[in-house]
């Protein structure tokens, strides 16, 4: 059987090391009733693949993969790197990772070894080399999975002199002398000027260290996992032709648009619950565009998800709504986490198809529902894409680090406040936006928002972005955008480096929003609050559209576009409430012939276009009635029914439509 032909792919982790070889046969059978078709091994056994050093066994995975191709059940094949054996930390325990407070991790946990460390790069490349050499060329072998849910560990990632020294290295090639380094950090305070690159300090949580210091370390630490993930990804590119990921989670730590650049499918993983599942669409969007090729949801649970304790029940309906979510934002492939819970270990409690002693869990039939559901409208989905709205909003993990060291605001927490204060309020207008890094091209969008974007120096995007808004684009930019540099420190000569010449403004104060907001007052007189931060802008040549009518900045700006080209850059110098913020997207939509689809808050609507025709994904997010218009005649692929007009959009539910 051609594996290909069973997407979009319905699966599961499977950890055949964790049971004994009889009871396979019974957990494939399993599977089949499920209908799970893909699933991801090999991501932590590398003692069984290594029981000592040079000796390989690979027997059983063959047992375990010939007897899932045997039922026509492909396999993503994981490399072990996240869990060294024994013998390998026994003999080197410096490849452990060390925290910035000088202890060093035990053997036992994950993700626990320095990605920089020559010894255990060394081993990873033997054992990645013969893994790939006894499965590159499996026919049932559909993808690869690098390591495991990789970010730096802890506070500051790996303390080790290992990773000093290159962190040394790394901050020469950049600035070339000690004194361009201490001139563009600015240490003259606090005596903080360095005579040689080696007296730069691994910059540990306990002390209060310079912004620029901790930014350049935390992006060193994300460049050393993109780089220990490349020299795995090498390998296995040139010993199999299936696509190479690493499952990636939502948090702050590796760059994401860089980690994809040595990738050739982006994979994620995700655990939200009933009250947030909308925010995973958050990341789908941003996993997304990284790559032309669909993304594989590589873990998700099916109900509760937990380690040592579990989260607890989840309505009927969210397995299959929760599963059917990376499907509808242009994914190929969702995978539980996990297939049959673990019967020993450290994460006994986590939610999964099937019981550690081998029994369906309540969602079982739940699963079944997705997978019959994958099959009727696979066809369709296999042959089409969601369509590319040309909106996209701004997120940069880089950004993230600055935030983090510096919030500027008392509580401002940069993701979560993207998220939840920006994202959501347009997500409900049914704006469908790609979420795309500093360093992505802007070549198919129309309208922008980079709200919180502290530099526009990194990837080169300030010259990308003048000529872009020249020919046509609509760019929506701040609160607190453009208000550093790439090295994290101010501009100088104004509180912003660019946007003042750009838009014919100038700004002439600036007040934080905690703990008081202010009134603004728009065009057509309707007054409003602002939020998180207060920039009054003096218009010179620019047009103000919202002002301030309270405070220090009373009479001042608060809202200003200027025409570019035939192109129009609207400054915002505070983040305005939801619907404010709603109705400028969305005049800027129209502006530039983006047109939502007509659906309630709480339905999630993807329309998709490709050589199996036209139609839209539908889900209900949130477990009540949805309602969505439609303008002419549509059939649910998974029910046959027909729709038209006006129609309710039941609880959790799923469809599938296809123009008729
Ligand atoms: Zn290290």
């Amino acid at each position: 059987m051609n594996m290909k032909n069973l997407s979009p792919y319905l699966g599961a982790a499977y950890y055949p090391e964790d049971w004994p070889f009889e009871e396979i046969d019974r957990d494939i059978s399993m599977m089949k009733k499920a209908g799970i078709n893909v699933v991801r091994i090999g991501e932590f056994a590398w003692s069984r693949m290594e029981p000592e050093e040079g000796v390989y066994d690979f027997k059983w995975l063959h047992n375990v993969v010939d007897k899932l191709s045997a039922a026509d059940i492909a396999v993503i094949m994981c490399t072990p790197t996240c869990t060294p054996p024994v013998w390998l930390t026994e003999k080197h325990p410096e490849v452990l990772v060390v925290h910035d407070d000088g202890t060093r991790e035990q053997h036992g946990a994950r993700r626990h070894a320095c990605p920089n460390n020559p010894v255990y790069r060394q081993y990873c490349i033997k054992i990645v080399t013969r893994l790939a050499e006894e499965f590159g060329r499996d026919k049932n072998v559909i993808g690869w999975q690098i390591d495991n849910e990789m970010y730096p560990a802890q506070k500051r990632g790996c303390c080790c002199p290992v990773c000093h020294k290159k962190f040394i290295d790394a901050m020469r090639r950049q600035f070339k002398t000690i004194d361009d380094l201490n001139r563009i950090w600015g240490t003259d305070l606090w005596s903080q000027t360095y005579k040689s690159f080696e007296q730069l300090p691994i910059p540990r949580s306990d002390t209060w260290h310079h912004p620029s210091l901790l930014t350049a370390w935390m992006n060193f630490q994300s460049d050393s996992y993109v780089e220990f993930t490349k020299t795995q990804s090498d390998i296995l590119q040139k010993l199999t032709n299936q696509p190479v990921g690493t499952d990636m989670m939502p948090v702050n730590g590796v760059n994401y648009y860089k980690m994809s650049q040595v990738l050739n499918v982006m994979q994620f993983n995700h655990y939200n619950d009933m009250e947030n599942l909308w925010q995973a669409a958050f990341w789908m969007d941003f996993i997304r565009p990284l790559k032309q090729s669909p993304f594989w949801n590589t873990e998700t649970q099916t109900c509760w998800n937990g380690s040592t304790s579990a989260n607890g029940y989840k309505k009927k309906g969210f397995c299959v709504v929760n599963s059917w979510l990376p499907i509808a934002l242009g994914g190929e492939a969702n995978l539980y986490w996990l297939w049959r819970a673990h019967w020993s270990g450290q994460e006994l409690m986590h939610g999964s198809v099937i019981s550690s002693s081998g029994r369906p869990l309540h969602i079982f039939d739940e699963v079944k529902e997705v997978s019959e559901g994958f099959k009727k409208a696979g066809e369709f989905l296999n042959n089409t894409r969601p369509v590319k709205s040309g909106f996209a909003i701004h997120f940069s993990g880089y950004a993230w680090w600055l935030f983090e060291f510096q919030p500027m605001v008392n509580g401002f927490k940069y993701a979560d406040k993207i998220i939840n204060k920006v994202y959501k309020p347009l997500i409900e207008s049914q704006i469908r936006p790609d979420i795309i890094d500093p360093a992505s091209s802007l070549d198919g969008y129309r309208v922008l928002l980079s709200p919180f974007l502290p530099t526009l120096e990194e990837g080169g995007l300030i010259e990308r972005i003048k000529k872009w808004v020249y020919n046509g684009g609509i760019w929506i930019v701040g609160p607190m955008s453009d208000i550093r540099t790439i090295d994290a420190t101010k501009y100088a000569k104004a509180p912003f480096g660019y946007l003042e010449n750009l838009c014919n403004i100038y700004c002439k104060y600036q007040i934080p929003g905690d703990p008081e907001d202010f009134t603004i007052q728009w065009e057509d007189g309707h007054k409003s609050d602002g939020s998180v931060w207060y920039d009054g802008f003096e218009t010179r040549g620019a047009k103000s559209i919202a002002d301030y009518t309270e405070g220090p900045l009373s009479g001042l700006s608060a809202i200003a576009k200027c025409d570019i080209g035939k192109g129009q850059v609207i400054i915002l110098g505070t983040l305005p409430v939801r619907e404010d913020l709603k109705s400028l997207a969305l005049n800027a939509s129209k502006k530039a012939d983006i047109i939502p689809v007509a659906a309630s808050e709480n339905v999630l609507a993807v329309p998709r276009s490709g050589q199996a025709g036209s139609g839209m994904v539908i889900l209900e997010l949130e477990n009540r009635t949805g309602k969505l218009s439609l303008k002419s005649a549509m059939r649910d692929l998974i029910t046959g029914k027909l729709y038209n007009g006006d129609i309710d959009i039941p609880p959790y539910s799923v469809m599938v439509l296809k123009d008729v």
